[in-house]
């Protein structure tokens, strides 16, 4: 098995539809399903490009409901052909010595082999190769290469795209409406051809132009209401190949800079380069994307399944994506299931996202962001405060969530209250935060998307007693609604919401300090705290509770339902109703213990007052896992990672069907609908979380490996923090970058430093004068605790971090040393900033102690900026630089008595208050004669640049001004 090909022999038209899921290219802009180019009933062709939605109303038991759908566009595919007297060539039903498909993982393309024998026996061999570009995300192109192999004679071609499309792909849906494009059009010029149509209600216009490269020429172009197409004659000679190329351009309104998306598109193919060069550079851009995406393990089935789900995420989420205002697709560019809605899957596909492509994970983030002020009007609307994310999401960020929803097993349609699961906002508010971690950033709008949600979970929480509450929501788990014989839905304290709200309001308070110029007012906060110290959590026979009241809900007999995976359908097609049962489709409360390590988690149970340990972790594992049917692909992820440490070998089998979600389509036909990003994402993230021990932490990684028995080897390459990091793992040892750091034992997990926050506390602490004692008592601790962080390599939690920051007047980042390579001032402004011109006296104060300036001159390669190390003598600005190096011949003149003007510019930006001043001296340049550098000497400046700069300049100022920044 080649762990980079994933290959189908032979022509099956029952499973066609799951290949053409699997064999999906994309390049995270758009992507096209792996249908055959020629028709055929098998066939379910979609082309879907990334956030572009359309909504329709439909007539459904009674009701007019109204679904937004992501749109299946015109489709390029289709290209035919026939032998003398056959009909067109169509794969079901045809003799085929030879079929053969191959996706090839590396390169991105995919690949068909087949022999066709027609009725007169002459057998052609047809060699197909289809790219959906990745380095050109407008392009897409299909070469396909003829042999005539037993015969010679014309060979018919035609080529074309089709615009009479719908969404059509999930059954389930065909009583709704699907027909989303209109006024199509079609045409033929110059060579190429084309066709546009327009979606019904959001009104984008979309463009297909293509492009047909053959020995023959463009071909005979024949344009019909909504498809266009040309036809040719390929005059093939017996053993002699002759190539056809179609490339295609794509182009929407909803593109940045087209304002005719037709004429864009014409233009895009008309330029496009041949399918050699197209291919070449489509290959760079994926070793490019391998090289940051490398993750290795050992074994051929494994590894190659592994690179398929790199691939599929990468097909949809790609560094394309991170320009385009698009979410996490549960389903991927690759089906219509689910409309191409956005639920919370992006929190099992971000933290795999953050270590590798970062910028990707934040043009996901902006996605959320955008849709704050939409998310802040149903928070309003629902009598809440802050923002409330809607389960399922898509081009405006309104709820999309289906109002009723088919029970195929009854078919009866029921109303759908999953709108209900508030907890997508806190994977939203989770993935802020770890990307945060891993990229040590935490940019304003960001924290504004974390704030709000905060407040959201917050105005939730209601006081009872001397506890908070969450009412009438529903957890991850999908089963319940509603408490048995309810009249209203919903359901009170579910443990993964509330202890998950505990955990964002904490995380809130981190963020505020991070972000002042955000931060809640005092008595907010307060609030906050409030909440983190008395958020109600259930237990029951010693184990969490999934919500309030769980544990009077009857046990289910699983025996009648054994590999049952939608309990919730098969009990109401029996008249009875999952919400009585101890019974879940997916880890709920579970979930808890994949996001929070244990030691997190039961320092916030601990925080909130209740008893806990490691044994109500393994309890609560026990107990719902008896009682979970894993009826999403989701379930697998979470519980192979919850059983990583408790119980290896069941985890590397949750494991295994994490892996063969797809591959194997474990749902039974879900596939064909589309690929499960959410689960595809996850294997990857367990690998590296899960069985690699990596740990995200504030300055640190953690690694501390736990490699299942059937993996030898783990390698992968991230990116934290701006440097890459090359980790590889087996049983007994880790190396990062190659260096064997520490033999890995259990008890002495290897550790990554990337700061050196003791060495930084002491010289702030120096800087400021002040003693251990007097910065201890700033920043509430005692002395010997600094004086251990100090010498100590671990660093403390985020509240003493940033105590810290506060009592020696600068940022966590600079005392985690994560922002030496970043200019400063990235934080947000103040609330209420004033800008004062200050005095030329003051001026002079500042600048007076010395210190690092930057000369402004006219240089010989033109205007130049250069930092220099200064002093001020006498009114004049003095520093050093190297004889006859450039910034000497740059301030000579040459002449006498005509001198150079030069700007000198100092400023201090003080990043924890968000203020600032520069000081601007103007005036001329004068090389001190060596008879008087003497003197100078003892002014004792020192380049830090080193060398022997043994040549004194000095400025003296014709005017000096000056501005200052600060609060009220
Ligand atoms: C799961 C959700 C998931 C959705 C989309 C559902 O079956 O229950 O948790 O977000 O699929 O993948």
């Amino acid at each position: 098995m080649n762990p980079w090909v994933l290959r189908y022999e032979g022509f099956d038209p029952a499973s066609e539809g799951r290949r053409e899921a699997l064999c999906t290219l994309g390049n995270g802009r758009f992507a096209t399903r792996g249908a055959t180019p020629e028709a055929g009933p098998e066939r379910t062709p979609g082309t879907y490009l990334a956030g572009c939605y359309d909504r329709l109303e439909s007539e459904v038991a009674g009701r007019t409901v109204s679904n937004e759908d992501m749109v299946n566009l015109p489709d390029w595919l289709p290209l035919t052909f026939a032998t003398p007297g056959s009909a067109w060539f169509r794969p079901g039903g045809a003799r085929l010595p030879e079929y053969r498909q191959d996706l090839d993982l590396r390169h991105g393309l995919l690949l068909r082999e087949l022999r066709w024998q027609d009725g007169a026996g002459r057998v052609t061999l047809v060699r197909q190769r289809r790219l959906v570009s990745m380095a050109d995300p407008f392009l897409a192109a299909m070469e396909t290469t003829f042999v005539a192999e037993n015969w010679s004679g014309p060979l018919r071609v035609r080529a074309g795209i089709d615009g009479d499309v719908a969404n059509r792909g999930v059954a389930r849906y065909r009583s709704l409406r699907g027909d989303h494009l209109t006024d199509q059009a079609a045409g033929a010029g110059d060579g190429l051809t084309w066709l546009t149509a327009t979606t019904r209600t959001s009104r984008v216009a979309v463009a297909l132009a293509s492009r047909i490269d053959a020995p023959t020429g463009p071909g005979e172009a024949t344009a019909g209401a909504a498809e266009v197409h040309t036809d040719h004659v390929l005059d093939l000679v017996q053993g002699e190949p002759v190539t056809l190329t179609k490339v295609v351009a794509l182009v929407s309104s909803r593109d940045a800079g087209v304002d005719d998306p037709r004429a864009a598109a014409l233009r895009r193919a008309a330029r496009a380069p041949g399918f050699g060069v197209l291919m070449r550079e489509h290959v760079e851009a994926w070793q490019r994307l391998w090289l940051r995406a490398r993750l290795d393990v050992d074994g051929p089935q494994v590894s190659q399944i592994v690179h398929l789900h790199v691939f599929h995420v990468l097909q949809t989420l790609s560094p394309h994506t991170a320009a385009l205002d698009v979410g996490v697709p549960a389903r991927g560019l690759h089906g219509e299931a689910y409309r191409g809605h956005v639920f919370w899957d992006e929190l099992f596909v971000l933290p795999w996202m953050n270590l590798r492509f970062p910028e990707v994970s934040l043009g996901l983030l902006r996605y959320r962001w955008r849709r704050l002020p939409q998310a802040r009007k149903a928070a309003r609307e629902a009598g809440r405060e802050g923002a409330m994310f809607p389960w399922q999401s898509g081009s405006d960020g309104r709820e999309e969530t289906q109002t009723l929803h088919l029970n195929p097993e009854s078919g009866r349609w029921l109303p759908d209250n999953s709108h209900l699961q508030r907890h997508v906002g806190l994977a939203v508010a989770y993935n802020v935060w770890h990307h945060h971690l891993a990229t040590g950033s935490m940019p304003p709008w960001a924290a504004e998307l974390l704030l709000d949600i905060a407040r959201f979970f917050a105005s939730l929480c209601v006081r009872v007693g001397d506890r908070y509450e969450i009412h009438g929501v529903m957890g991850p788990d999908e089963y319940h609604d509603a408490y048995p014989g309810a009249s209203s839905p919903g359901l009170d304290n579910n443990a993964y919401t509330n202890v998950m709200t505990a955990w964002l309001l904490l995380r809130a308070r981190e963020t505020a300090r991070l972000a002042p110029a955000l931060a809640p007012p005092a008595e907010e906060l307060a609030r906050w705290d409030d909440i983190a110290r008395r958020m109600r959590v259930d237990f029951h026979d010693g184990v969490i509770s999934q919500f309030t009241g769980y544990a009077a809900l009857l046990e289910l007999d699983w025996s009648r339902y054994s590999r049952v995976r939608r309990l919730d359908r098969a009990l109401e097609a029996d008249g009875d109703d999952v919400n009585r049962y101890k019974a879940s489709k997916q880890a709920d409360t579970l979930m808890l213990f994949y996001l929070l390590t244990a030691d997190e988690l039961l320092e916030i149970l601990r925080g909130l007052g209740y008893p806990a340990d490691h044994g109500l972790i393994m309890r609560t594992i026990a107990y719902y896992l008896e009682r979970t049917s894993h009826g999403s692909t989701l379930s697998a992820v979470v519980h192979a990672w919850v059983l990583a440490r408790y119980d290896r070998s069941s985890s590397w089998l949750f494991f295994t069907e994490a892996l063969l979600s797809d591959i194997e389509d474990v749902q039974g036909g879900t596939t064909a609908e589309g690929i499960h990003l959410g689960a595809m994402g996850g294997t990857l993230d367990l690998l590296q979380r899960c069985y690699l021990g990596l740990e995200v932490g504030r300055g640190e990684l953690r690694l501390d490996p736990l490699l299942p028995d059937q993996l030898g080897l783990l390698s992968m390459s991230i990116r934290y923090r701006g440097s890459q990091i090359f980790i590889d793992a087996d049983h007994r040892r880790a190396r990062v970058n190659g260096v064997e750091s520490r033999v890995f034992t259990e008890e002495k997990p290897i550790m990554t430093r990337t700061s050196d926050l003791g060495r930084r506390l002491v010289h702030h602490r120096e800087r400021l004068g002040l003693s251990r004692e007097q910065v201890a008592e700033r920043a509430e601790m005692s002395a010997g605790y600094l004086g251990y962080l100090e010498e100590s390599a671990e660093p403390p939690s985020s509240g003493v971090l940033y105590r810290l920051a506060e009592a020696l007047q600068t940022t966590v980042d600079d005392l985690l040393g994560s922002d030496v390579d970043r200019p400063p001032g990235r934080g947000p402004a103040m609330a209420h900033p004033t800008l004062e011109v200050l005095q030329e006296e003051e001026c002079l104060r500042l600048i007076s102690p010395g210190g690092v300036g930057r000369v402004a001159f006219s240089g010989s390669h033109g205007p130049t900026v250069l930092p220099v190390n200064y002093k001020v003598r006498e009114g004049a600005i003095v520093f050093r630089t190297a004889p006859h190096g450039p910034m000497d011949e740059d301030l000579r003149t040459g002449l006498e008595g005509v001198e150079i003007k030069v700007g000198f510019e100092v400023d201090r930006i003080d990043e924890a208050r968000h203020e600032g001043w520069s000081v601007l001296v103007q005036g001329a340049a004068h090389h001190v004669p060596p008879e008087e550098a003497g003197d100078l000497a003892e002014a004792g400046i020192s380049p830090w640049a080193g060398g022997a700069r043994l040549l004194y300049i000095r400025i003296l100022p014709t005017q000096i001004t000056g501005r200052r920044i600060h609060g009220l």
